[in-house]
C-alpha cells in the first residue's frame, strides 16, 4: 500500500497541500478527483519524486521513499501529454526504462514483447509516434510506464487529449490493463464520470484537502459535503 502521512506541500511559502493523508490499497484504482488547482498533479508529483515533500512522509508499505529520487521508487507514469520520444521506435520508447537498467538485448526483447501484447500494440512496434493515432499513442506511453513492473502506476489526466469516442474506449482499456496486471494505481482526473467509471475508490479533492474517500456509488448516494454531491452531479 501506498500511505501519505501528513504530506505537506509549499511552493515559494505557499501551502497548497496541508497535511495531507491517504491510504491507497494494494491492487486497487484510486481516483484522485477535484476541481482545477486542487493539488491533484502536486500530490501525484510528490508520489512519484518529481517534486521534494516539504513535511510529513511518503510510504511504500514499509519503505519510506520521501527523500528518494524518482528511479528508486519503481513507479511507471503516463502524463496526459505522452511524452514519447518522436524519433524512436515504439519497441525502443518501450525499451528504454529497460536499457537505462542495463538489462540483456534478450529479456528486453521479451519484455517488450509481453507488455506490448498486453496493451494490444504488438504490431506497431516498428512504427514511430507521429505515425500513430492518439489512443495508439496513449497505449505505448502505458506499455512504457509498465514494462519495468513498477509498484505503482501513477495517471496524470491520461486521457484529457483524446476525442470523445476514443476516451470511452481508453476507459475500459486502462482498467482492464490495471485488472490484469494487479497493479495499484492513482488516476488524477476533473472528470467525474471518469473517476466513477474506472475506479475502485474516489478520494474526492478541494484546496489541497481529501474531503471524501470512498467507492463511487457510496460517494454519489452519500456525499459527506455539499461540494461533494455537487461536483458528482448529484446535489441535495
Ligand atoms: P489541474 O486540474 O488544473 O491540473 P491540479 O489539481 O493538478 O489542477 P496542481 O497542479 O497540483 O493542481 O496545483 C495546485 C496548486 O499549486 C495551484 O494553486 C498551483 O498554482 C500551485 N502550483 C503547482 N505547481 C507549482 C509550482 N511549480 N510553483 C508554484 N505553484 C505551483
Ligand atoms: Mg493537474
Amino acid at each position: 500500500q501506498i500511505v501519505l502521512k501528513d504530506f505537506t506541500k509549499t511552493f515559494d511559502g505557499n501551502t497548497v497541500i496541508d497535511r495531507m493523508n491517504l491510504t491507497v490499497r494494494d491492487g486497487e484504482m484510486l481516483a484522485l478527483l477535484g476541481p482545477s488547482g486542487c493539488g491533484k498533479s502536486t500530490t501525484l508529483f510528490a508520489i512519484c519524486g518529481i517534486h521534494r515533500v516539504n513535511g510529513g512522509q511518503i510510504l511504500f508499505g514499509e519503505r519510506d521513499v520521501s527523500n528518494m529520487p524518482s528511479q528508486q521508487r519503481n513507479v511507471g507514469v503516463v502524463f496526459q501529454n505522452y511524452a514519447l520520444y518522436p524519433h524512436m521506435s515504439v519497441f525502443d520508447n518501450i525499451a528504454f526504462p529497460l536499457k537505462v537498467r542495463n538489462d540483456s538485448k534478450a529479456d528486453i526483447a521479451r519484455d517488450v514483447r509481453t507488455i506490448a501484447e498486453l496493451t494490444h500494440i504488438a504490431e506497431l512496434l516498428g512504427r514511430r509516434p507521429g505515425q500513430l493515432s492518439g489512443g495508439q499513442q496513449q497505449r505505448v506511453a502505458l506499455a512504457r510506464a509498465l514494462v519495468r513492473k513498477p509498484d505503482v502506476l501513477l495517471l496524470d489526466e491520461p486521457l484529457a487529449n483524446l476525442d470523445a469516442k476514443l476516451r470511452l474506449e481508453m476507459r475500459s482499456e486502462i482498467r482492464r490493463i490495471q485488472l490484469e496486471t494487479g497493479i495499484t494505481a492513482i488516476l488524477v482526473t476533473h472528470d467525474q464520470v471518469e473517476a466513477m467509471s474506472m475506479c475502485d475508490r474516489i478520494a474526492i479533492m478541494k484546496g489541497g484537502q481529501i474531503l471524501q474517500i470512498d467507492a463511487p456509488k457510496d460517494m454519489y448516494h452519500n456525499p459527506r459535503t455539499s461540494f461533494v454531491a455537487g461536483f458528482l452531479g448529484n446535489p441535495p
